[in-house]
This record gives C-alpha cells, structure tokens and sequence, in this order.
C-alpha cells in the first residue's frame, strides 16, 4: 500500500541514449538480415540483461576477432576499436558492421586531426575501459591516458607547448573539468576539445540525478557494474547530496536494508539500460510503500543516429 509521506523522484532523461539504441537495433537488423549467428565483438552495450536478450536471438558475443569464423560477419560494439582491429578482422576476411557510436567517433577523429597537427594528445579516462583502449589505439604513441587529476603531474609529452586533451565520453563532468584543470596548470599551452567529449547523454543524466539526489535519501541506480557512464551516476548522486546511493542490474539487487528511515528514493538508469529495467525498480518500490512518483524532467532529447549504412536498404545486396 502507498504510504502517502513516502515518494518517488524519477530522473528524466535517464535510460536508453541514441548510441544505445542505434547498437542494440544494428544487432537486431543484422540478425533479421543475415540469420543467426551473428558475431558480436564484446558487449554491444555494457548491459547484461540486453547482452542475455540478445543472446536468445542469436547473437554470438565474442572478447577478440580471432574467435570469429573465417568469412563470417562480425560487428563492432558501440565503444569503438582501434584501427588494428579492422585490420584483424581484414586478415581473416570478415565483414564488418560498426555500431561505434558516432559521438565516439568524433572523438576518434579529432585525436587524428591533433595528432597530424603535431600535438601530443592527453585523453582523460578510466584505463583499461573499451572506448578507452579504442581511443587510445587511434594513434598509438602520441596519446597518452591521464587517469585523474593525480596523474596530470606526472604525464610526460614530446613537447609541452604542443599539446591537447580530449576525454572519454562517459565521464564525470566535474571528475573531466577537474583533471583538465590540473592539466592546464602543468601545459598552460594546452588546448581543449573543439567541442565537448562527454556525450549529451552523459551529462543530461548526470544533469538530472543532480537535480533530485539533494532531496534523496537514497538514489537507485539501474545499470550494470561496468557501465562507466552508469557509476557515474552513483558518484555524483553521492556529490549531490544524496544520503546513499546503490548501482542494481534489476530490482533483483535492492536490499530491503537500504530502506529503513527513507522517505524520498530517487531513480534513474545508464545510458544502456532498457525502461523494462526501471518499471522492475518502480514495481518493487511500490511493493514497499513508495508507490508516489514525481518524474522530475531536466531536458528533452531528440537525438538520433541511423543505423550502419552496411545495414541501411540501398547498401543490401
Ligand atoms: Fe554514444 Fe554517449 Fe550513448 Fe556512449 S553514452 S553510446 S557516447 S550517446
């Protein structure tokens, strides 16, 4: 039963972003087109529960491009590769279809155009993550990653007039803001991104969670542990105000515990992260007496990417 001093504030936007939905619909067309199997290099999009839907269709995810028969067709996830990996997946004869998101690709492209120019390029970002290693690859030896403001002190350049920084798209705005700061401080020659790196996904959701966390006892999270842009969410819920703030794959992973003494519970979800998953979160909280729901609402957004022009109908055979 609703408890009428209990309430819900849901983010809006939260969920599914345009790169999303342009890499899930790319593996379903592929799948409509061409049949199962289909060849998937590591996850489309970092969501375990798309990953498993996916799977019951017929797709085949794969961590490295040798695991993909000789000939067959393969498509690239929505983090982005480095160049090597179509050169890989060239030798062994494979068609590609790119689910790169286009906002990661400008990043890719504006690492090349500041490499040609002669600079040395400091990528903020996570190492290790797959849009990372992606950027990183675009020209080897003149980017170097600059995991946090710590590590601004310590980077070393060819030349330290002639250098840039980009960033991976799914940072923290703050976190990006604060290293780039550091950066400037060491290089003040340095010289920003064209345009903003983090995505409008990104910040929109991060935009909303930090419109309700002041007013939450406890923030929900709805993606998956490596979603990046997802933990980011928790971070600044935290930085925000929120009293505590958990990141769950589904309602699955609420922990009755977290509810005692809250009154208000916000809720949004990753880029990557289906809507089915957010009703599952509201279902279980209505369950427990928070059956009120405010959708707070920070912007619209009405971006959209069509799908790889592999898979659009002029380019079938
Ligand atoms: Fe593209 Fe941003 Fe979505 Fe990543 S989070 S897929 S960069 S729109």
């Amino acid at each position: 039963m609703t408890d009428p001093s209990r309430r819900v504030l849901l983010a809006a936007p939260r969920g599914y972003c345009a790169g999303v939905e342009r890499a899930v619909a790319t593996v379903e067309r592929a799948l409509e087109l061409y049949g199962a199997p289909v060849y998937v290099r590591h996850q489309i999009v970092h969501n375990a529960y798309v990953v498993r839907a996916l799977e019951r269709k017929g797709a085949v995810f794969v961590e490295e491009t040798e695991q993909v028969p000789e000939g067959a067709t393969v498509i690239l996830s929505a983090h982005g590769v480095a160049p090597v990996v179509h050169a890989e997946a060239a030798a062994r004869d494979l068609t590609v279809i790119d689910a790169t998101c286009p906002l990661v690709t400008k990043v890719h492209k504006e690492a090349r155009r500041f490499a040609d120019d002669g600079y040395d390029i400091l990528l903020i970002g996570h190492e290790g993550h797959e849009e990372v290693i992606g950027t990183l690859g675009q020209v080897p030896g003149r980017i170097h990653l600059v995991d946090g403001a710590e590590e601004a002190g310590t980077v070393v350049v060819r030349d330290e007039d002639k250098v840039a920084w980009l960033s991976q798209t799914t940072l923290s705005v703050d976190e990006a803001t604060t290293t780039a700061a550091a950066l400037r401080q060491r290089f003040p020659a340095l010289v920003s991104p064209p345009s903003d790196d983090i995505c409008y996904a990104t910040q929109n959701r991060q935009e909303a969670v930090k419109r309700i966390a002041p007013d939450a006892d406890l923030v929900l999270v709805v993606g998956s542990a490596n979603s990046s842009n997802s933990k980011r969410l928790v971070e600044v819920a935290l930085t925000a105000g929120a009293r505590a703030s958990h990141l769950v794959d589904s309602a699955d992973d609420i922990d009755e515990a977290w509810l005692p003494g809250a009154t208000t519970v916000g809720v949004t979800s990753g880029a990557s992260v289906p809507e089915v998953l957010v009703e599952g979160v509201l279902d279980w909280l209505a369950d427990h007496g928070f059956g009120h729901v405010d959708v707070v609402t920070t912007a619209q957004e009405t971006q959209q990417f069509s799908l790889p022009r592999r898979l659009q109908p002029q380019h079938q055979d």
